[in-house]
This record gives C-alpha cells, sequence and structure tokens, in this order.
C-alpha cells in the first residue's frame, strides 16, 4: 500500500489522514526498520506492507468504535505497538497504556515513545495476569490484535474494564471467529459481558478477512478471574 493509496483507502473509512500524523507514522516506520535490524520485532518490513498490515489494519478499528474521547485505553499484548501506537498518533487525547511480556518489545516501545514525543503512553512489561493485581476495573477500552483466542482474551481483557467499559477484539477469519465467539459463550456469562458489535470487512488490496467484535461489560468481575495462565489454558470456561 503505497502513501497516496493508504490516504484514499483511510478516506473510504471516513479519516482524513492529516500531515502531523503522516509524519507521526514515516517516523514510526523508519525506526521500527532500524530497530529491526539488530532486535527482531516483525516479520513485516517492506514498506508497502507496513502500512497495509501493521498501520491501516491498526487504524481500521476506527470503523468500529468512537476513539473522539479521553478514553483510558490498554493494548493487551501490543507488540511492536500494533494497535496502540496507531491508535494515539490519530487520537491524541486518549491515554494509552501499552502491555507486553517481552522485555525485547516494551524497551523498543520505550524509545518509539521518545522519539515520536507521544504524551500520556505508558510501557509496561508484564503479563496480563499479573498487571491485573492492581489494575482491575480501571480502563474505558481494552483492545488487543492477534494475542489469544477469544475465551482467553476476555478472561484476561474483561477483570481491566470499568464495568459499562468496552473489550475491542481484532480478529481475523470470520469463520474462525465465529468459532470462537461460540465457545466463548460460557466465559461471557461468568465473566459477565455481551457482545454489542460484530463487523467483518476485507483488508484492501490483498483481500484477506478481518473481523471486530466489541464487547461490554456489564457488572464487576468476581476476583477469582483471571485464574493463572496455566489454568486458563488447561481449562478454558467453556
Ligand atoms: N498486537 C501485536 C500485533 O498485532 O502486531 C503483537 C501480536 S504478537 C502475535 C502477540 C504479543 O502478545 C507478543 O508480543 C507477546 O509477547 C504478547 N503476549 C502474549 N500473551 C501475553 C500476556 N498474557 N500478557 C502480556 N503480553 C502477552
Amino acid at each position: 500500500m503505497k502513501i497516496n493509496e493508504f490516504i484514499d483507502y483511510l478516506k473510504e473509512i471516513n479519516i482524513n489522514v492529516t500531515e502531523k500524523e503522516l509524519s507521526l507514522l514515516e517516523k514510526y516506520y523508519e525506526f521500527l526498520v532500524e530497530y529491526n535490524s539488530h532486535t527482531n520485532l516483525t516479520s513485516i518490513t517492506q514498506k508497502d506492507l507496513v502500512y497495509l498490515k501493521h498501520f491501516y489494519d491498526s487504524i481500521s478499528v476506527a470503523q468500529s468504535y468512537d476513539f473522539t474521547k479521553e478514553l483510558k485505553v490498554l493494548d493487551i499484548g501490543t507488540g511492536a505497538g500494533f494497535p496502540g501506537v496507531i491508535l494515539k498518533i490519530f487520537f491524541p487525547q486518549i491515554k494509552l497504556v501499552l502491555l507486553d511480556s517481552n522485555n525485547k518489545k516494551t524497551t523498543f516501545l520505550i524509545n518509539l515513545i521518545k522519539k515520536l514525543d507521544l504524551k500520556n503512553v505508558t510501557v509496561v512489561n508484564d503479563r496480563a495476569e499479573n498487571y491485573i493485581k492492581q489494575n482491575r476495573e480501571s480502563f474505558d477500552v481494552v483492545i488487543s490484535r492477534a494475542v489469544a483466542n477469544m475465551a482467553i482474551l476476555l478472561e484476561l481483557g474483561i477483570p481491566f474494564l470499568k464495568v459499562g467499559g468496552n473489550l475491542i477484539a481484532m480478529k481475523a477469519s470470520r469463520e474462525v471467529t465465529t468459532k470462537e465467539l461460540d465457545n466463548s459463550k460460557n466465559t461471557l456469562q461468568i465473566i459477565k459481558a455481551k457482545i454489542i458489535t460484530e463487523k467483518s470487512f476485507l483488508l484492501p488490496i490483498e483481500n484477506s478477512q478481518r473481523t471486530i467484535i466489541v464487547f461490554e461489560k456489564e457488572d464487576i468481575t468476581d476476583t477469582k478471574y483471571p485464574r493463572s495462565y496455566d489454568k486458563i489454558l488447561k481449562n478454558p470456561l467453556k
């Protein structure tokens, strides 16, 4: 995806990208590729592909959710900053926590945030099931791309939300996502959340499927959730 295609495809989803945003994205791209030459962060480094599969894919979630408010947002398993850093570039008023258990990635993110001079961003090197201990019921939005299947993500993510807050799962194939949702009915009941929107679309140019599910937290989560990661894996709440 060339820059002019990036701009045009964003217009199609009602985003008019500014010069400032384009300049931050360019700096992000350059720093990502430079850092990736000595520290493995992503297998996607070709410019057209980074703009399509990381930048466009991350911001496409704005079709499903209104990020224009002063939201406290947690990106679980953000990796090299997707979608969290991209959301921060387009919606600078959000208060963002970037969480990842991989120290290489969080070190990169600390440097990136300085380089882009982004404010109100906290980078945390921890596992979600540990970070929850001091951070229950404290976020408006929890978002995650390509981290865990739905039942696991719900158990890890919903406890972080205030009642009424939203978990946004960024998934690929509609069919796989539907299966994961079928297997998550029990989790949703136990964890006290419901689906509010589901949207599927094709990523431009390569036409692969994307599915975005938005959940709402309906009540306080029992403090026994999330369980330890071993227990979640061995015995999903389905
Ligand atoms: N979200 C990024 C993206 O879409 O490019 C990264 C996806 S990568 C496949 C999954 C990331 O989740 C890894 O960086 C891994 O370290 C992190 N991760 C997996 N389980 C985690 C957990 N329980 N707590 C925090 N981070 C986790």
